[in-house]
């Protein structure tokens, strides 16, 4: 008796010192459980990976070998309830990696990642895992479900199924051979644009050239000309380089030369060349599909979206297409008689176009970054933009010091509900440093899910990259910077309104060409005087933001918005050709691309140019099939906002139906469904016509 009690108090310590020694893997006592972040080294993530991964794979293991009979409880619900403390660990890991990391946390990044997808692996290509999902999908009428179960049920088979889970044998050997080649391929694709672009440079000596160029411009081409040592400026064809010379320099033929090098990017027939590799892509992934049961392989990928199928999206395109078509049309007109105003007698090209364009764009707007940022100081747009949260769905924020915090300048908020009930935890972090990535994101370190009817709330994270306040200035924000602050506070609220079972379903986990609707319907905000006026107020007279410099925000930019427009229809339509392919593509690349285009030409074709050896969205990353659901998002976006347009900017209960049929929901039903049930219909791209001024 008592050795055994020796035993148990030896275990409790046991495990009380490695709890203590590994703060990742204990218990969090801080507020809301939160990130002790204090307490968190470098060389705890490892071991706590190590062994995250060694519980989550024991979970799974217990889900497998169950001896009852499949359940959707035991099975589907009990699966996705595994890996908790993996989840946790790589939330707040992941997260440092992108706001705050250093050396160590990249090595550790390098060794994990291997670890991670191995975990997938296992998880997802296992035959006796599959086998009591099946059983349990195939009696799925008979189960009664509600929407959220179906959904998890529908979700947890199809992603089995479509990793070749159902294939013979024999066809799924052929399933891994094709996505081994294709991993090769497109990595290939990638690198050779990578390298044809670090390799093309444009030297230039006589200064007399550079005409029109602004100051910034030359002086980082004279520090990269230093930097190879060589005498005067070099430029290239990465966009910091490239977009400023296209817009600026006065000299046609430096131009013409630069953008030739940019557009035919892997397109020299030469080893860097992209043909071969766009071609054996498109034939892997149509094989893909078909070996799946797709006529092509876009049917495959679009099943999992909103649009639903290449029907969807053709629609979406064309409709776009037929009222953007003519007014590109206009635009060009406008532009070509502006450029002959200054003399220019020649055919516009693509060239001239940024240049001339942009020209006119000056007089015509005269709007810079300097006339708008004293009326956006940080800590008023904060004030304005919870503001509208607090109006629209009663949630308020309430600053937390004794939340950790993984810097200095990150702000710990409470957020409550209306009835003053704890609803998530909110960081934010708007300022630049060196182990921050640039850009900006909305995260979770924790997700949201029920369980034995406890509703366990999300911990999120906005991470910015906005103007420092300087020793005589607050923090003053470029209108952009407004607009950025709004779309990452949009996906927040998707996070903190979070109201789901499962966390697989919950928040910002729905599919891809729907996940931008509650983080661009923000921004419509962020033009709306009435909205504006609350808060962008003069940081040194108090003065309210004049109604003109409101309505030149607006017509700048509608600026070319035909031209802009019909230019992301043509790649959308570029992404579709090659992807509903039904029969191995044996023809030339370059051909099958003008025939892809032929409706959306505003220029001349030019022989040097290929688009598709370079479009790494299509043929290096993940937008195969997806390249659409840019313009599929504003659609969206413009026609979920015209509602609010219609009924009252802050109107209560048209926010209550956007809460409770969108952000509330995640992906625990079809976006469809959602979106029908907030708009009353499906959406249309009127309200997106209007707003940019074609209609
Ligand atoms: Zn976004």
């Amino acid at each position: 008796m008592k050795t055994r009690l020796f035993l148990i108090l030896f275990l409790m310590n046991l495990n009380m010192v490695n709890a203590q020694k590994n703060p990742l893997l204990g218990e969090f006592k801080t507020p809301h459980q939160t990130a002790p972040f204090a307490e968190i080294k470098s060389e705890h993530f490892l071991p706590a990976f190590k062994e995250a991964i060694n519980q989550g794979e024991a979970e799974v293991k217990a889900v497998i070998e169950n001896a009852a009979e499949p359940t959707f409880e035991n099975t589907i619900a009990a699966l996705d309830r595994t890996g908790k403390l993996l989840n946790r660990t790589a939330g707040i890991f992941f997260n440092l990696i992108n706001a705050e990391t250093n050396d160590e946390l990249q090595k550790i990044a390098q060794e994990v990642s291997p670890m991670l997808t191995k975990y997938q692996n296992d998880i997802t290509l296992n035959p006796v895992l599959f086998a009591r999902i099946k059983s349990v999908y195939d009696k799925k009428e008979e189960l009664n479900l509600n929407a959220e179960d179906e959904t998890l049920l529908e979700n947890t088979y199809l992603t089995f199924v479509r990793q070749g889970a159902n294939l013979s044998e024999a066809d799924k050997e052929k399933f891994r051979e094709i996505s081994t080649e294709l991993a090769k391929l497109t990595l290939t694709f990638g690198e050779n644009v990578l390298k044809e672009t670090n390799s093309y440079e444009m030297h230039v000596t006589d200064k007399s050239r550079l005409g029109g160029l602004p100051e910034s411009a030359l002086e980082a081409a004279a520090a990269k000309a230093k930097g190879k040592k060589k005498e005067g400026w070099v430029f290239d064809v990465t966009m910091p380089s490239y977009l400023p010379f296209m817009k600026y320099a006065e000299d046609r033929e430096l131009r013409k030369e630069l953008y030739l090098a940019y557009a035919s990017k892997s397109f020299k027939e030469d080893e860097l060349d992209n043909q071969d590799n766009v071609k054996r892509i498109v034939n892997l992934r149509l094989e893909m599909g078909k070996l799946l049961g797709y006529n092509n392989y876009a049917d495959y990928v679009l099943e999992r979206r909103m649009a639903m199928n290449p029907d969807g999206v053709y629609k979406l395109l064309n409709d776009l297409y037929d009222a953007s078509f003519p007014v590109a049309q206009k635009e060009k007109e406008e532009v070509t008689t502006f450029a002959r105003e200054l003399g220019f007698s020649d055919e516009i090209m693509p060239w001239d176009w940024t240049y001339y364009s942009e020209r006119l764009k000056v007089e015509k707007f005269n709007l810079d970054d300097e006339m708008l940022k004293p009326y956006f100081e940080l800590d008023k747009v904060v004030d304005g933009v919870f503001g509208l949260a607090t109006e629209l769905f009663g949630i308020t924020f309430r600053p937390n010091k004794n939340i950790p915090v993984y810097h200095e300048e990150v702000v710990p908020y409470d957020v409550y509900d209306e009835n003053g009930h704890f609803l998530s935890v909110l960081y934010t972090d708007f300022h630049p440093r060196p182990g921050k990535q640039g850009g900006a994101w909305m995260n979770d370190f924790k997700g949201q899910w029920k369980e034995n009817g406890t509703d366990s709330r999300p911990h999120i994270t906005i991470v910015m990259n906005f103007t420092r306040p300087t020793e005589t200035k607050p923090a003053l924000l470029t209108f952009t910077e407004v607009e950025t602050f709004m779309h990452e506070f949009g996906h927040a609220l998707h996070g903190m309104l979070a109201n789901s079972t499962y966390s697989s379903l919950s928040g910002t986990n729905v599919y891809r060409d729907f996940v931008e609707l509650p983080s661009q319907i923000m921004e419509n905000w962020a033009v709306e005087k009435e909205f504006l006026d609350r808060f962008a107020t003069h940081y040194q007279t108090g003065e309210k933001i004049p109604v003109e410099l409101v309505e030149k925000i607006k017509a700048s930019q509608n600026y070319l918005a035909g031209y802009l427009s019909v230019r992301q229809l043509s790649f959308g339509y570029l992404d579709m050709a090659w992807h509903t392919l039904e029969k191995p593509f044996q023809g030339e690349v370059k051909q099958f691309e003008e025939t892809a285009w032929r409706k959306t030409q505003i220029f001349p074709v030019i022989n040097k140019a290929c688009m598709s050896t370079q479009f790494g969205h299509l043929f290096a990353g993940g937008y195969a099939a997806g390249y659409y659901g840019y313009k599929w998002a504003e659609v969206l976006d413009a026609d979920a906002f015209s509602l609010f347009k219609e009924k009252g900017l802050f109107n209560k209960e048209v926010a209550a139906s956007f809460r409770k049929n969108i952000l509330e929901k995640g992906g625990t039903e079809h976006p469809m469904i959602l979106y029908k049930r907030f708009r009353g219909q499906e959406p249309n791209v009127d309200a997106l016509l209007e707003r940019s001024g074609m209609k």
